[in-house]
């Protein structure tokens, strides 16, 4: 059981001048220069159809990146048949084997294959370098890492056995295939909802938001060239409807491993509900939601961490992260001195294509996202209970661009403080600082959401009691720190409440999901 002891991908910085800097330059203008057309991979064939789907940066709508082939509930078919047909040999092979082909992913990632994967996560889903490279470089790998060293710990854990009794237990994957259903705003969330179940053991059907498959091409090149044998992962584009519709209603879907929005999450739950008498076994479901993600302060904090706190975590990567800072309670006595760092911080944030490196912020995913955002943001012009404080300029000209947008609400219930808006807006309400029982109360009942949340004191009292009751607000918490950026084997992620089922990815929580044990007596 002694595999490498998992430790986290070092953290490159693109500094001006640094060779990975070069590296992924040059990689962005190959990339830019060709026009690639991407198959689907079911059963380890490349499988074209006639319609072809455009795929553009949403910084740069007019230029062309290639084309994906989208299929029908006939390639669904087809790839729930082909991920049936490897289930056994693969289920049967030996955990060694397993673990050496996502060692293996893990290695390719962060080394030849970096530049590339950091390249079409910056040109497909908008993300500037630094961005890029925490996640689709380094966390993905450290899920794989983390993920194989998970695995041997449970395979580990086994029964007592006694004199003339021997007991084990064999870890057998579930009977059946899994559908991974995967999200946008992460390459790593897209490579490790596959990857998991497939390391122990199980078969996949894999459907990545219809926004990112620029770099879920590349994640499936990674994992054939790992050595994923033919038809355990499958990778369809088609409608999220279609899919569900051939997937959900099949007897041998054995589980879920979803990140996404509450709705559709909702949505699949009630299907599994609806076929339940269909399948051969109980389905895992596994999920991961939406947020209304907070910051909250006393009137003890430091101005300017608060504030980079608040900025780092509302607008990095436009604000596309379940766990990013939406709303932000602050006492009265110390609003005047935020608002004006705040303020002066935000006039030196960049906004513009994510290609340049100096910018900061980049573009929203998609129009209905732009579209969606916008709205908020006019609603919030016209009425009386909010504010627009900065920002709040929306221009699809070029690519969909929102500016780092700040609103003060008049009510802890606006709107903008209660539902998701998965952009780059954050609401503020300031709370009058003798009412802060009475705030941290309403904090806990606004929203439905139980994901991320950070506390700003430098009060111990305080600091317990706001950890005390704001108990099942998140699934992680933060202590004087913006409350995103979880890292694997560090912070594990996963919230609660409408925010998910709370398997923190990554880990041996997450992989048990995926496992059904029989237990085995042998009288001697
Ligand atoms: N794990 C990420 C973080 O801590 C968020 C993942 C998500 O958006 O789903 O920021």
């Amino acid at each position: 059981f002694n595999v490498p002891e998992a430790k986290n991908e070092p953290v490159k910085s693109y500094a001006p001048g640094s060779p990975e800097r070069a590296e992924v330059k040059k990689m962005l203008e190959e990339l830019r220069s060709q026009e690639i057309e991407l198959p689907m991979v079911i059963g380890g064939k490349d499988v074209y159809t006639d319609r072809k789907v455009r795929m553009a940066p949403p910084h740069d709508l007019k230029h062309t990146l290639g084309h994906y082939n989208q299929g029908d509930s006939s390639h669904v078919e087809m790839a729930i048949d082909a991920a049936l047909e490897a289930r056994e040999e693969w289920a049967n092979m030996s955990w060694q084997h397993r673990a050496s082909i996502f060692l293996k992913a893990a290695d390719l990632i962060s080394g030849p294959y970096r530049a590339r994967i950091n390249a079409a996560t910056m040109l497909g889903q908008s993300k500037n370098v630094y961005q890029a490279e925490i996640e689709a470089a380094c966390e993905l790998s450290d899920f794989l890492r983390f993920g194989v060293k998970a695995m041997t710990d449970i395979y580990k854990m086994q029964p007592s056995s006694v004199r003339g009794v021997w007991n084990y237990n064999e870890f057998r994957p579930l009977e059946g295939f899994i559908f991974a259903l995967t999200p946008f705003n992460f390459t790593a969330i897209a490579g490790n909802l596959p990857a998991a179940p497939a390391m122990m053991g199980n078969v996949v059907v894999w459907k990545p938001s219809k926004t990112a498959v620029y770099s879920a091409g590349v994640v499936m090149e990674v994992f054939r060239e790992a050595g994923v044998p033919d038809g355990v992962i499958n990778l369809v584009y088609a409608s999220g409807p279609v899919v569900a519709d051939v997937v959900l209603t099949h007897s041998d879907f054995a589980g879920i491993h979803f990140t996404g929005s509450t709705e559709v999450f909702q949505g699949i739950w009630k299907t599994i509900g609806d076929n339940i008498y269909k399948y051969k076994t109980y389905p895992r479901i596994v999920g991961e939601t939406g947020g209304k993600d907070y910051i909250f302060a006393d009137n003890t904090v430091k101005t300017p961490e608060l504030v980079t706190a608040m900025i780092r975590g509302a607008y990095e990567y436009q604000g596309q992260k379940c766990s990013a800072a939406s709303r932000v309670y602050i006492p009265k006595s110390i609003w005047p001195d935020v608002k004006k760092k705040l303020g002066e911080d935000l006039k030196t944030v960049k906004m513009g294509p994510s290609e340049d490196f100096t910018n900061f912020v980049n573009a929203v995913i998609d129009e209905a996202s732009f579209d969606k955002l916008k709205g908020y943001i006019d609603r919030a012009r016209d009425d009386n209970d909010a504010e627009v404080l900065f920002g709040g300029k929306c221009d699809k000209s070029e690519g969909y661009f929102i500016e780092p947008t700040v609103i003060q609400a008049k009510k802890p219930d606006y709107v903008t403080m209660r539902e998701e808006l998965f952009g780059p807006v954050l609401t503020i309400y300031v709370y009058e600082d003798d009412k802060m029982d009475e705030t941290l109360d309403i904090l806990d009942k606004t929203s439905m959401y139980g994901l991320t949340g950070a506390i700003f004191s430098q009060n111990r009292y305080n600091i317990e009691k706001m950890t005390k009751r704001l108990t099942n607000t998140a699934g992680n918490f933060y202590i004087n720190d913006k409350p995103t950026g979880a890292i694997v084997g560090q912070q594990p992620f996963g919230g609660a409440r409408g925010s998910g089922t709370n398997d923190k990815a990554g880990t041996l929580f997450n992989l048990l999901r995926w496992t059904s044990i029989r237990s085995i007596k042998e009288s001697l």
